[in-house]
C-alpha cells in the first residue's frame, strides 16, 4: 500500500525501490555513523511499535498486529497486492442482557504508526493516502478469505482468512456485523503521540488504488523490457518540490536529469 501511495508522489522512486532496490553498504571506517543513525531510526519504529501493543494490551483492548491484506488489483485481476495494518483493534457493542461479543455490532479502528524524530502539525500527503487505502480495501474485502497474520519473526499464524473469520480465530471475538471502519495516523517520537484522522472507506479510493497499482505494474513491466542503464529516467517522477527527494536514495544517481 506505501508503494501505492508513494506511486502518487513520485513514480519513479515506487518502481525503482520495486525492481531495483539499493543492496546495504558495507560498513567502513568512513560511513559507519552515518549506517548507525540509520539503523537507528528504522529499529527505532520497531521498539516504539513493541511499546504500543504492549500498552494496548495492558488496557485490555482486542487488538490483531500486524494484520496482512494479500489481494490481486486490476482489470484483470492479475496484479498481487499485499496491505499491511500496523494495528487493527476490534470493539464489540453490548447485547441487550449486557454480554459482549454475542449479536452485538463491531466498530473497527485501524492505526497506522509513523515514527518520527518530531512530530509535525499535520500529516504527509503520502501517509494520508496510505490509510485512505488501507481502511477503502480493508472494508471491500473484509468479507472475503484474503487475511493472513505473521508474528513478529514473520512467521505465518493465520493464512486465507476472512476479516471476521480472524476475529474469531485468534481474538475470540464473534463479528456479525461491521458497524463501521475507521483509520488513524498515530504518529510518536521518543517524547510524545500525536494521531491525525480520522480516514473513512470510500469506494472512489479502492478504484484509485486499483488502477494506481495497474499503473505501477506496467510501467515495472515496460521498465523490465527495455531496461538499460538510463531508461529508468523515461518513467515519470515529481515535479518540483517533492519531500520524498530528501529522503531518496536514487537522488545522487538521478541527478542532475531527474528533475528535467
Ligand atoms: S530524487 Fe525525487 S524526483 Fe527523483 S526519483 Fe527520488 S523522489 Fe523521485
Amino acid at each position: 500500500m506505501s508503494d501505492i501511495a508513494m506511486m502518487q508522489e513520485c513514480p519513479r522512486l515506487a518502481v525503482l525501490r520495486k525492481i531495483e532496490p539499493m543492496s546495504d553498504e558495507a560498513v567502513t571506517m568512513q560511513n559507519y555513523e552515518r549506517i548507525l543513525k540509520r539503523q537507528l531510526t528504522l529499529q527505532r519504529g520497531h521498539w516504539l511499535e513493541d511499546g504500543i501493543a504492549n500498552s494496548f494490551y495492558a488496557n485490555g483492548f482486542k487488538v490483531i498486529p500486524q494484520l496482512e491484506l494479500s489481494i490481486m488489483l486490476g482489470k484483470k485481476q492479475d496484479i498481487p497486492v499485499k496491505v499491511h495494518f500496523d494495528f487493527v483493534l476490534v470493539g464489540t457493542t453490548q447485547t441487550g442482557d449486557g454480554n459482549t461479543g454475542g449479536n452485538g455490532e463491531s466498530s473497527v479502528r485501524v492505526l497506522e504508526l509513523k515514527s518520527t524524530a518530531n512530530i509535525s502539525n499535520t500529516p504527509t500527503k503520502l501517509h494520508e493516502m496510505q490509510v485512505q487505502g488501507q481502511v477503502s480495501l480493508l472494508s471491500k474485502c473484509a468479507h472475503l478469505p484474503m487475511f493472513n497474520l505473521r508474528d513478529a519473526h514473520g512467521n505465518e499464524l493465520r493464512k486465507n482468512m476472512t476479516f471476521v473469520e480472524i476475529c474469531k480465530n485468534y481474538l475470540g471475538v464473534t463479528v456479525n456485523a461491521i458497524k463501521e471502519i475507521k483509520d488513524w495516523i498515530l504518529c510518536v517520537s521518543m517524547n510524545e503521540a500525536k494521531a491525525f484522522g480520522e480516514y473513512f472507506p470510500s469506494d472512489w479510493f479502492a478504484d484509485l488504488c486499483a488502477d494506481t497499482a495497474q499503473e505501477q505494474w506496467k510501467i515495472m513491466q515496460k521498465y523490465r523490457q527495455k531496461h538499460s542503464k538510463n531508461s529508468s529516467y523515461s518513467i515519470p517522477h515529481a515535479k518540483g518540490f517533492c519531500l520524498l527527494c530528501s529522503f531518496c536514495e536514487y537522488a545522487n544517481i538521478l541527478t542532475p536529469i531527474n528533475k528535467s
